[in-house]
């Protein structure tokens, strides 16, 4: 963490790679705990760098793995498995596919509840089909065609796998993510209102990402393959459902009127909300996301002077039931002379250089602004902060 927090070259941010600190009670998470000045370390870290992220490993869902559970550092989550160890090591998710959701509720129309379920079903059963489809076609590649993975015996399940067997009996321990997109946006579309603006909103969201998670443990039963409910981080689909819907469907306010769908179930990131209000609402859906979920808090700039103030939002995440988060704001750095801060203008203040990096984290992992496609740059311009 010393290492991170000096950077690289010039101190400039490293991107990589995504540091995750976990957080237990008795560890290091109160004071008088052996390792919390580690914890402390972390924050000051996080304050400066916006990494590590941190994982809770007392939350409801997570204390009963004990030390054996660890989050992937996009959000995925791997660890129940109907087939052999539940430990997040030596596994993964196989596949994942996404649902548009607020399709499903554009298609059912405003105030049809019973509709929107129904077609929602209609589009669980396909996901879980192509999922089986993709699983049976990874299933049949032999070790041989993965000489790394599977022919050094590093994925669970491999180690008794000759050259010319299949790796059906490795990767039944992976999992098979059915994720979604646009919490928020359905809930207009289908009472007007999303889940960080009314009490019904929220438990009409709750219970639609319910129904999913049910869908996946039912049919994790009937197939004996770890179906999970998995957060989108939807990089690339974040941007595509939105103008094929406004196609269809029309230019809709606070549903297709944007450049982008909402990530999985967050709440609008152009909604003014407090920090606290934000993180007691998306808490609620970590538990139903098991395979892979994250908040995150939009800050204006760096809590750097003032680690009690991270260390309060953290408590309070733990407090809501969060699994995974980060805390983000801007970070512009001056390529020519180092400087690191918030660079409003578009050259440095203290060397007058145009070359200026500009990271950002908008889905998992820290990015430069350079990078992203249109629809995230139009979701970072639209971000408001959290007081
Ligand atoms: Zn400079």
């Amino acid at each position: 963490m010393e290492a991170f927090d000096r950077g690289l070259g010039k101190g400039e941010s490293p991107i990589f790679p995504n540091l995750v600190f976990r957080l237990k009670k008795g560890v290091n998470f109160d004071e008088g705990d052996p390792n919390y000045d580690l914890f402390k370390l972390a924050m000051k870290v996080a304050a400066h760098r916006m990494n590590p992220t941190f994982s809770f490993m007392d939350s409801s869902f997570n204390a009963k793995y004990g030390d054996e559970i660890s989050y992937m550092g996009c959000r995925t989550r791997t660890i129940a498995n109907v087939n052999g160890r539940e430990v997040s090591a030596g596994r993964g998710n196989i596949a994942p596919v996404t649902i548009n959701l607020p399709r499903i509720a554009l298609k059912a129309g405003k105030g049809n509840i019973e509709g929107f379920y129904k077609e929602f079903d209609k589009v669980l059963e396909l996901c879980t089909k192509q999922l089986i489809h993709r699983f049976e076609t990874i299933a049949n590649l032999k070790v041989k065609d993965l000489p790394f993975l599977m022919g050094q015996k590093l994925y669970m399940g491999s180690e008794n796998l000759k050259d010319d067997d299949c790796i059906r009996e490795a990767i039944k321990n992976g999992t098979l993510g059915i994720g979604f997109i646009g919490l928020a946006e359905t809930l207009k579309a289908l009472i007007g209102k999303h889940h960080g603006e009314s009490k019904e909103a929220l438990e009409l969201g709750y219970d639609i990402v319910k129904h999913l998670r049910e869908h996946c443990d039912n049919m994790t039963k009937k197939y004996m393959l770890n179906f999970v409910a998995y957060a989108t981080p939807a990089e690339g689909t974040s941007g595509r459902f939105v103008p094929q819907d406004r196609k269809k469907y029309g230019l809709i306010e606070g549903v297709t009127d944007n450049d982008f769908y909402t990530n999985s179930y967050h709440v609008p990131v152009n909604y003014e909300i407090s920090i606290f209000d934000k993180i007691e609402i998306e808490g609620r859906f970590h538990s139903l996301c098991n395979g892979g979920h994250i908040s995150y808090v939009e800050l204006p700039s760096s809590l750097e002077h003032n680690v009690d103030a991270f260390e309060k939002i953290l408590k309070w995440m733990a407090k809501c039931d969060i699994g995974y988060a980060g805390i983000n704001f801007p970070i512009d750095e001056c390529k020519t002379c180092g400087h690191n801060g918030i660079i409003s203008e578009d050259n440095c203040p203290e060397c007058g250089s145009y070359d200026i990096r500009r990271i950002r984290r908008i889905t998992g992992y820290l990015s430069t602004v350079d990078r992203f496609n249109d629809a995230k740059k139009s979701e970072l311009e639209q971000r408001v902060k959290h007081c």
